[in-house]
């Protein structure tokens, strides 16, 4: 049985002033909650997310990883510095990273990989852009999205792992997959998964993530493969993060 998961993508967004309420209130609202929970905040806020969430509901998360364990690459943090601050979860192959950071299908896989050996709970994104879904080329894309992981850690490592599909065209834009488009890639990547691994597969979460709402979240969590969502906008509005997390 999976259990649902709702993770906040905050982005480059927040301050320590004003992160404190948007925490206790996601903090203080999930108490009654059933979905697990967590939020992905700013490498230099997650000490704050740890002081002000640990003991409750929602974990806390990053939203990138370094491929390389230590060493001389300015500007990374490493796995290892993320357990440093209790982290559970973390974002690897958002489409923003790799359409703006030059994140390859490699260094992606590279990144689940340093997440998992440090113990870390990888959130895999994959997803389409617009011109590859007019193309036709949708499923080509996520597979070849999921492959490399694959191929690079076995499908069986995605056992400590979740997916999120996110189509690139409906992240920030308002713009919501169907209930057909999404239910229809959840179910191509469970699939393709089952291909190597049947448990795994069957027991793998799927997020959806693309300009998720409370007034959408509902139907889109109520499809068969979808297990959750990962929310970018809707998260830095506690009400908001906590109606979907509630919609679970
Ligand atoms: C995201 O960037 O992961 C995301 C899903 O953003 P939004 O919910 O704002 O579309």
């Amino acid at each position: 049985m999976r259990t649902k998961l709702v993770a906040g993508n905050w982005k480059q967004h927040g301050s320590l002033a004003t992160n404190i309420d948007l925490l206790a209130a996601v903090r203080e609202g999930a108490a009654g909650l059933k979905a697990e929970m967590a939020v992905c905040v700013p490498y230099p806020y997650l000490a704050q997310a740890r002081s002000v969430l640990d003991g409750g509901r929602v974990a806390w998360g990053a939203q990138d990883v370094s491929e390389h364990l230590q060493g001389a690459y300015t500007g990374e943090v490493g796995a290892a510095m993320l357990v440093d601050f209790d982290v559970r979860y973390v974002i690897v192959g958002h489409s923003e990273r790799r359409a703006c950071y030059g994140d390859t299908d490699a260094v992606v896989a590279a990144k689940f990989d340093a997440a998992r050996q440090a113990g870390l709970t990888p959130i895999l994104c994959v997803g389409e852009t617009l011109a590859e879904r007019e193309a036709g080329i949708t499923g080509k894309v996520v597979t070849r999205q999921l492959d490399a992981v694959i191929a690079r850690c076995g499908a069986a490592a995605l056992a400590d792992a979740v997916v999120a599909y996110e189509p690139v065209w409906a992240i920030g834009t308002g713009k919501t997959a169907t209930l057909l488009q999404a239910q229809e890639v959840h179910a191509l990547i469970r699939a393709r998964i089952v291909t190597d691994d049947r448990t795994v597969g069957e027991e793998l979460r799927i997020l959806y993530g693309g300009s998720v709402k409370p007034g959408n979240a509902a139907e889109l969590f109520s499809q068969p493969d979808i297990d959750g969502g990962l929310i970018g906008g809707a998260a830095l509005v506690a009400a908001d993060f906590l109606a979907i997390c509630a919609a679970c």
